[in-house]
């Protein structure tokens, strides 16, 4: 009698995908054998949760950019399902929305009709008004912060801005020029920090729309400005152009009056704010104030690798020295070897020719 012979070769290629060195799976489906593939599973219906008579509201006003909800819209849906617990319903009020509000936490969605930030604020200040929620949550984004802060005060409400942390009976936010933290149960007007509530993550809600009429709103006549707010008390960190002293200045009169002139922010080296000639606050440097600017102007200031830091990102460095060998002044695109107390002088006599 003779025994078949197996060959390894063969069984290790029926456990290829023919044609290719890719190895071959099966999946047992019910008993039947298939091969790999997308498994198809029919999910479970989940059934929709309704609220048909809600002991109280939570109004989450949403940024919802582009009529989608974002990731802080959802935190702020996250966060009205937790104040709302279960007998209160989620209202979310939101622009256009072009996706699934319940899925996302809502009991009740309105669609406002107006677009800019004024009359979109009157619009939720009379929702608002007419719902009485327990809660009205923003999110204090540059949007969501700026309509909770006009519906607050159209409303002659206190906003509880930049909340930090949320449960159903405490929240925590900073106050005092952050130098305390405040603990108080959550307010009625909330605007919520980012990150720091989960988006709701439960089973679908029902999102029933609420049509109301809130069609008494008048138009509003109104104008934006842009204010520009004084270089000379600007901080170091937002100055465009900063006209900076270091200990090669001695005439600080001169100083100012240029600075006033050029209408810049005026800096300084570390010496000089170590010898109380200027506040701490106009320090340039790696210990002091890192600058954005596209413009520094540096008088009498040697260039030390600590002040350096301060202006590596600024594109255009003036330098006036007397010493040719001056670090500043090889940083600078533009040097003037001189004594600034005599630049200084003819800089404002030149601004002024040039003014006449
Ligand atoms: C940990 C640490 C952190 C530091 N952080 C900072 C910081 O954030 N910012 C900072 O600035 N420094 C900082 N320093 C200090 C830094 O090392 C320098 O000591 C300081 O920047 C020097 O300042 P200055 O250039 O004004 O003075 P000086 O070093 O005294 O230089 C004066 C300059 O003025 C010139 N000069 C003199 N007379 C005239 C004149 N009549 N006209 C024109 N030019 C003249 C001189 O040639 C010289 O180049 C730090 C130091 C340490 C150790």
């Amino acid at each position: 009698m003779t025994a078949e012979r197996r060959d390894p070769r063969a069984d290790r290629l029926r456990h290829r995908v023919p044609g290719t060195s890719r190895a071959r799976f099966t999946i047992e489906i019910a008993g039947s054998v298939a091969l790999v593939g997308p498994a198809v599973t029919q999910a479970a219906a989940v059934p929709t949760i309704t609220v048909e008579n809600p002991a109280f509201l939570v109004a989450v006003v949403a940024d919802a950019p582009g009529g989608l909800l974002g990731p802080t819209d959802r935190q702020l849906l996250g966060a009205g399902r937790l104040l709302a617990g279960g007998d209160g319903a989620v209202v979310l009020i939101a622009g256009t929305l072009s996706e699934d509000a319940g899925a996302a936490g809502a009991d009740r969605l309105i669609l406002l009709r107006q677009d800019d930030a004024p009359t979109r604020a009157l619009e939720i200040g009379e929702i608002i008004a007419a719902l009485k929620p327990r809660h009205a949550l923003f999110s204090e984004s540059p949007d969501g912060g700026d309509l909770a802060r006009r519906v607050a005060v159209l409303a002659g409400e206190t906003l509880f801005g930049d909340v930090e942390m949320l449960t159903s009976k405490q929240m925590i936010r900073p106050a005092g020029a952050h130098r305390v933290e405040q603990r108080l149960p959550p307010g009625r007007f909330i605007a919520l920090q980012a990150d720091i509530q989960p988006p709701y993550s439960g089973a679908p809600r029902e999102a029933r729309p609420i049509e109301l009429d809130v069609t008494s709103i008048p138009p509003i006549d109104w104008e934006a400005r842009d204010i520009a707010g004084d270089p000379g008390r600007m901080t170091l960190g937002e100055a465009d152009f900063v006209v900076a002293a270091g200990n090669g200045v001695t005439d600080f009169g001169t100083f100012h009056r240029l600075v006033e002139a050029l209408s810049a922010t005026p800096g300084a080296s570390r010496v000089l704010c170590d010898a109380g000639l200027m506040p701490r606050d106009r320090q340039v440097g790696a210990s002091g104030t890192v600058l954005n600017g596209t413009c520094y102007f540096a008088l009498g200031i040697a260039g030390a690798p600590q002040h350096l830091e301060g202006v590596a990102r600024v594109e255009h460095v003036v330098a006036v020295n007397t010493d040719l060998h001056a670090a500043m002044i090889a940083r600078a695109g533009l040097a003037i070897v001189h004594d600034a107390q005599e630049v200084m002088p003819a800089l404002l006599a030149a601004l002024a020719e040039r003014a006449r």
